[in-house]
């Protein structure tokens, strides 16, 4: 699942930066604040669950995700409505996805809400 795919990309790029400051086992990590594309998953739910699933075993297990989700956006050429996207709203398989304006119907593409960013972690003291 996509999702999950995602969860082990991030975790990966976590665990050097970990290791270098001497977190090696679980437990030390309260917080991961990540800036996430709403594009990129199905709901913020299923995210947390998959990188729950895939942190365990590692220094990052039991740490709470924190997500400043980025939202995508369309704009209709059709009726000049401009509106917001979210999680759900588009499919996150797809590479240029198109949705539908909530006015007219037009498809319009959606520009905007990708990407994975790690902003900052949170150490118990
Ligand atoms: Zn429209």
């Amino acid at each position: 699942m996509h999702e999950y795919s995602l969860a082990d990309n991030l975790i990966e790029s976590i665990l050097p930066r970990l290791a270098s400051e001497g977190v090696t086992a679980p437990g030390r990590v309260r917080e991961v604040v990540l800036r996430l594309g709403a594009l990129e998953i199905h709901s913020e739910e299923s995210f947390a669950q998959a990188f729950a699933m895939r942190s365990a075993g590692t220094p990052l297990a039991g740490a709470v995700l924190r997500l400043e989700i980025v939202p995508g956006h369309i704009h209709c050429d059709r009726c000049d409505r401009d509106e917001v996207v979210g999680p759900d709203d588009a499919d996150p398989h797809s590479h240029a996805p198109v949705m539908p304006c909530p006015e007219c119907g037009t498809p319009c593409r959606v520009e905007g809400g990708r990407g994975i960013e790690p902003v900052d972690l949170v150490l118990e003291d």
